[in-house]
């Protein structure tokens, strides 16, 4: 069995994008994120923490606007567009969950979709369906990268992806689409999930459940892709997949933590970096 390793996969890419963060320096062009965090929400605060990290090393600039609980979602979507204006910012990434009481589809569509790290404006999840990616949500990219990185090709497969979000189930769908695999997605109301994830020559569940997904469900030498990240009441992480068991019938699985966190966290830069090169007409 194959352990599809996020953190050798990112490191490869890490290579490539240092050249390209190098070459945008050479130019005069420091490639830039400004991320904002409304509220305290711990997790997120985490998240920004471990980004300013990473983008030291890497050398991309971070740029944060913390806003308060109270911030209104007009006062957000002015923040944005200032964001927008200014040349020094190519990429926006708004840190969610936004608190309830902001209207996150009219943040979303603030953003500047040549901005739009995150790829969740409407503008670019249609252009995404329409087969002409441009900016793609760090998820879903990530998952490609490490396929792609493991040599294993989705053209001709049978895929199942079991949830349907906007950052996750449906714009990885459309990805897989367009590189000819044959996609069904489940969610909540699919009956039947088992039969249904048996057919599957590559699973990918992104749920939010601890070992929902156990050997009897894969088809033996599947390839399993677990995003799912959960908390156990021992405070360890779990997958939504039981590791131990599915480990026994697939020809490659993910580990959680290690297999497709590292990859949404590098993809965030380096989209950032590919969206500095497009600004700059270096891409
Ligand atoms: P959402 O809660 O937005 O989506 C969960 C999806 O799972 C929904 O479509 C829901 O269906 C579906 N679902 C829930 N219960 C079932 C069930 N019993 N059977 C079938 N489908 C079900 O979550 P996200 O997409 O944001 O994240 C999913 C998981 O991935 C989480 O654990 C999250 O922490 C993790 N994650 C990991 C990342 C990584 O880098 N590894 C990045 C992003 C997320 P319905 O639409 O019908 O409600």
């Amino acid at each position: 069995m194959i352990i599809l390793d996020g953190k050798k996969a990112s490191q490869g890419l890490v290579t490539d994008l240092k050249q390209k963060i190098t070459q945008l320096k050479a130019t005069g062009t420091l490639p830039t994120l400004a991320a904002i965090l409304v509220g305290d929400d711990p997790a997120s605060q985490i998240y920004l923490r471990s980004k300013k990290k990473r983008a030291a090393k890497l050398g991309v600039r971070l740029v944060t606007t913390k806003l308060p609980d109270a911030t209104s979602t007009a006062e957000l979507t002015t923040i944005i567009q200032k964001l927008n204006q200014d040349d020094h910012i190519h990429a926006i990434m708004l840190e969610m969950p936004l608190p309830a009481h902001i209207n996150s589809q009219q943040a979303i569509l603030a953003i500047d979709p040549r901005k739009d790290v995150d790829g969740v404006h409407p503008l670019n999840l249609g252009y995404l369906f329409s087969g002409h990616a441009h900016a793609i949500p760090n998820t879903p990219y990530g998952i490609l990268k490490l396929l792609d990185h493991y040599h294993l090709s989705v053209k001709h497969q049978n895929v199942v992806v079991v949830g349907r979000s906007v950052v996750v189930g449906r714009p990885l769908a459309a990805l897989l689409l367009n590189q000819d695999a044959t996609v069904t997605i489940a969610h909540r109301f699919t009956t039947d999930l088992t039969k249904l994830t048996q057919q599957a020559d590559i699973l990918v569940t992104a749920v939010g459940q601890p070992n929902m997904i156990s050997a009897e469900a894969i088809k033996p030498g599947a390839i399993v892709i677990d995003v799912g990240i959960n908390r156990l009441a021992n405070g360890k992480l779990a997958g939504d997949v039981d590791y131990a068991s599915v480990a026994r019938v697939a020809r490659a699985l993910t580990p959680v933590p290690g297999g497709v966190g590292p990859m949404t966290s590098l993809m965030l830069f380096y989209q950032t970096v590919q969206l500095a090169r497009r600004q700059t007409n270096h891409g």
